[in-house]
């Protein structure tokens, strides 16, 4: 399939063909979340120089973050910050020769407040001639009755589709817990872990005739990284939803549903493949790219450990300016990051197709 888009951050119909992109080559994304410009731009530098295409995202608690902690409402803060961060990632995306989705993660009932005031966002930028802001938002109501959940998901994406942007939305439930959002369940096998192919298809048959969408669908995934054995993923539960919106509906595809993995980080290769073989196009990564961040500032100040407690070394005199210069140890921080997606790129075999026309 030869696509070709211009650089930049994609929406609409140019996000739908980069969707549909991915599941006819056999590859998916990695959606990593940011809280800064050194992680936007670690993921923008690791995505030029895989050739591979990416996704961002934002959090309620990264967009507040992306604000700064000292303004003083929170509510502003993150739908403020939200909107900063796009702005950073249209402005620089397309000078860094890739496709960028831009997107807004996990926003349980307590969080609509935030995903409409951003929706107002791009609904003035659209007024303005202009791109929305976000290629798509997230709602995760998997905690609520199947019925609250996609009635709400239904007035969400009735929104969007006028101003050519897409919902993500939660059924099952995602273990662990991400940014305060996230569920006391158990990782043992609960069934609500695991996504029901009915429920699917309700889904499926509400949301498909008002726009597109895209489905977080549990197989046993969590957020954060446990110790082996605590997981037990079960791609195949992605193939029964599949299957049974496909027949259901006499469609021609193998994979009618687009799918996203939440709580990829620390999940092994051979699921990966498989999730993607079922059409998942999104991957989900936090946990590892803020340890990849962590480990490479500490291994840095461990290393040059008297440039952060004196100016001028105790002992030899010299200026230690150079070495506390915070465009060093951040940038050791960014370096982790690259190398850490550089890896996914690798395991969720994007790297080198990128649809961005050079
Ligand atoms: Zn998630």
């Amino acid at each position: 399939m030869d696509l070709k888009l211009p650089p930049g951050v994609v929406y609409g119909e140019a996000y739908e063909a980069l969707v549909g992109h991915c599941k006819e080559e056999g590859y998916a994304l990695p959606a990593v979340n940011v809280v800064g410009t050194n992680s936007i731009n670690a993921v923008l530098e690791a995505a030029a120089r895989n050739r591979s295409d990416v996704i961002i995202q934002l959090s309620n608690g990264g967009a507040a973050f992306f604000a700064g902690q000292g303004l003083a409402d929170k509510q502003d803060a993150m739908v403020l910050g939200a909107v900063s961060a796009a702005r950073h990632v249209a402005l620089l995306a397309a000078h860094y020769g890739i496709c960028v989705v831009l997107h807004t993660d996990h926003a349980n009932r307590k969080l609509l407040g935030w995903i409409d005031a951003l929706i107002s966002h791009s609904a003035e930028e659209r007024r303005q001639g202009r791109p929305p802001l976000f290629s798509s938002h997230m709602l995760d109501l998997s905690e609520e009755d199947l019925e609250d959940n996609l009635k709400e998901c239904e007035r969400v994406l009735e929104r969007l589709v006028p101003l050519e942007m897409s919902l993500e939305i939660e059924l099952g439930v995602t273990g662990g817990e991400e940014d305060g959002i996230g569920s006391e369940y158990d990782m043992a096998d609960n069934a609500k872990l695991y996504t029901q192919p009915e429920d699917v298809l309700a889904a499926y048959e509400r949301l498909n005739p008002l726009g597109h969408f895209s489905l977080a669908a549990s197989f046993g995934n969590v957020h954060g990284v446990y110790k082996p054995g605590n997981v037990q993923l079960r791609p195949e539960i992605l193939k029964a939803s599949q299957n049974l919106v496909r027949r259901t509906h006499g469609l021609p595809s193998e994979t009618p549903l687009d799918l996203v993995f939440h709580g990829g980080s620390g999940s092994d290769g051979e699921a990966i493949s498989e999730a993607i073989r079922y059409g998942v196009f999104k991957m989900n990564i936090d946990t590892d790219t803020q340890f990849a961040f962590a480990e490479s500032v500490g291994a840095y100040v461990r290393e040059n450990e008297a440039a952060f407690k004196d100016q001028i070394h105790p002992e030899t005199g010299q200026p230690l300016k150079k070495f506390y210069d915070p465009r060093k140890w951040l940038r050791q921080g960014e370096t982790g990051i690259v190398e850490r997606i550089t890896q996914a790129f690798g395991d969720l075999g994007s790297k080198g197709k990128s649809v961005a026309s050079s």
